[in-house]
C-alpha cells in the first residue's frame, strides 16, 4: 500500500529557534542565550504571522514544531502556538509533532506537552557515548535519553521517534552498534538515523580543516548504515526514506507531505512555506522577524515560482527518497506527462548504473540507490539543467 499523502493534504511548520548551545556540527537558523520574555515575544510574533496568512483549505493533516529546539518553550507557549492553528483551521489533523532536546525537558514538561496537545515526539538522542555527546557540544548523556523515553512513554504519546547521528570524526564501528542496540532496547516507534554532513560556517568544520578532528572514512560510514538497516529490520522497523525507520503506522506524517510535494505553511524565523508552486522562506534574524510582524509587514525575505519543469525533477526525486518510490500515475495526473518519458535518457542512465528501478506503476531507487541517493539527485539536477527554463524571484 502507498503512504503517499492525499492530494489535497496540507502540513505547518512552526519554527522554534531557541537553542541552550550551540551544536558543534549545526548550521540551523537558532538564537542561543535568550530569556523567557524573548520566548514570549517570539511567541507573540508567530501567533501574529498566522493569523494573517493566507491558508488551504480545511485542517491540516499534520502540524511540526522544529528548530532549534521547540522543547524549550513553555507547555503554556506551546499551546498558545497549537491553540492559534487550530482556532483558525478547526483542528490539528493526525499528528502533532514535537522536538525535544532531551537537555530541556523533565517528566512534568513533557505531561503538559501532551496536555497541551502534541502527539508525537522526536527525540534528538545522537549518541549513547557521552565523549561523543560531548564533542558535539550536546547538553545531555547518554543516561538521559533513557529517562526522557520513560517519560515520554508514561505521559501516553501516540509515537516516539529517535535521532542519531552516524559517521561522527573518531566513531568506531562498534559504538555505532552499541547506539543502534541500546536506541532499539528503548522501543521507540521511529528512528531517522543521519549520515553527518559537515557543513561550512560550523565549528565542527573549523576542526576537522584543522585537523583536530578526522572525518570518518567512507567504506565506514557505508558499513555503518547497511549494518544499522539490517539491525533495525530484525526488530521490525521498516526502512521507508533514505533516513528513516519505523515500525508499521508509526511513518512521520509531515515527512510524507514534503516528499510529495505537497502545499505546506511555515511560520518563523527562516520558516519555509510551499503552495504548490511557489516556494518562499521568512527572515533568518530574530529581532527583524519579529519587529516586521509587530509592525504587521511581510516577514519574507525572498521566494521563488516553480516552473513546471523545476517542479517535475524536484517531485521525482523527493518522491525517490523514499523506499517505495513515486507512483507514475499520481505524477501523470500532475503534470500531464509520464514521468519516465520526461526525463528517460536519465532513467536508462540510473537503470544501467544499477541505482533506479521502475515498473508500470512506481519509479524507485535501488538498494544500492538508497545509499548512493546523492548521485542520484545529482543527475537529476543536470537533467534539468539541460531543460528546465530559470526559476522566477517573487
Ligand atoms: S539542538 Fe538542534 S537546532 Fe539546536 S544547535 Fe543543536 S543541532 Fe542545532
Amino acid at each position: 500500500m502507498s503512504g503517499e499523502a492525499d492530494l489535497g493534504a496540507w502540513g505547518v511548520y512552526v519554527h522554534v529557534p531557541f537553542c541552550p548551545r550551540r551544536c558543534t556540527y549545526c548550521d540551523f537558523a537558532v538564537v542561543v542565550g535568550k530569556r523567557p520574555s524573548d520566548e514570549l515575544a517570539y511567541v507573540d510574533a508567530l501567533v501574529r504571522e498566522w493569523q494573517s496568512r493566507i491558508l488551504p483549505q480545511g485542517e491540516p493533516h499534520a502540524v511540526y514544531l522544529g528548530g532549534g529546539t521547540p522543547s524549550k518553550l513553555s507547555a503554556p507557549m506551546v499551546e498558545r502556538i497549537l491553540g492559534a492553528i487550530c482556532q483558525r483551521t478547526g483542528g490539528l489533523g493526525t499528528e502533532v509533532t514535537l522536538e525535544v532536546n532531551p537537555e530541556t525537558v523533565d517528566q512534568e514538561r513533557l505531561q503538559a506537552f501532551r496536555q497541551a496537545g502534541v502527539t508525537r515526539l522526536s527525540i534528538g538522542a545522537q549518541a549513547l557515548q557521552d565523549h561523543h555527546l560531548r564533542a558535539m557540544h550536546r547538553g545531555h548523556r547518554a543516561q538521559d535519553i533513557g529517562r526522557t523515553v520513560d517519560w515520554a512513554k508514561s505521559a501516553g504519546f501516540a509515537s516516539i521517534s529517535l535521532d542519531a547521528i552516524y559517521g561522527w570524526p573518531g566513531q568506531r564501528f562498534d559504538e555505532w552498534q552499541a547506539t543502534i542496540q541500546g536506541l532499539i532496547r528503548l522501543e521507540p516507534d521511529h528512528l531517522s538515523l543521519y549520515q553527518l554532513q559537515i557543513e561550512p560556517h560550523t565549528a565542527l568544520y573549523r576542526k576537522v580543516r584543522s585537523g583536530e578532528m578526522l572525518p570518518v572514512e567512507s567504506d565506514l560510514v557505508a558499513d555503518m548504515s547497511d549494518w544499522a538497516g539490517d539491525e533495525l529490520s530484525r526488530f521490525g522497523y521498516d526502512r521507508y526514506e533514505i533516513s528513516s525507520y519505523a515500525h508499521p503506522g508509526h511513518e512521520g506524517r509531515m515527512n510524507r507531505l514534503y516528499w510529495t510535494m505537497n502545499p505546506y505553511v511555515g511560520i518563523g524565523m527562516a520558516a519555509h512555506s510551499f503552495d504548490g508552486t511557489r516556494r518562499w522562506w521568512n527572515v533568518p534574524h530574530f529581532g527583524e522577524y519579529i519587529e516586521r510582524t509587530a509592525l504587521r509587514q511581510d516577514p519574507r525575505a525572498d521566494g521563488e515560482a516553480l516552473q513546471r519543469l523545476d517542479l517535475m525533477r524536484e517531485y521525482s526525486w523527493l518522491g525517490l527518497r523514499t523506499v517505495e518510490g513515486f507512483s507514475r500515475d499520481r505524477f501523470q495526473r500532475r503534470f500531464g506527462e509520464d514521468a519516465l518519458t520526461v526525463f528517460r535518457p536519465v532513467w536508462e542512465q540510473l537503470q544501467r548504473q544499477g541505482l533506479v528501478q521502475w515498473d508500470a506503476e512506481r519509479i524507485r531507487l535501488s538498494a544500492r540507490g538508497l545509499d548512493l541517493a546523492n548521485q542520484v539527485m545529482a543527475a537529476l539536477i543536470d537533467a534539468e539543467a539541460h531543460k528546465s527554463p530559470e526559476t522566477d524571484h517573487v
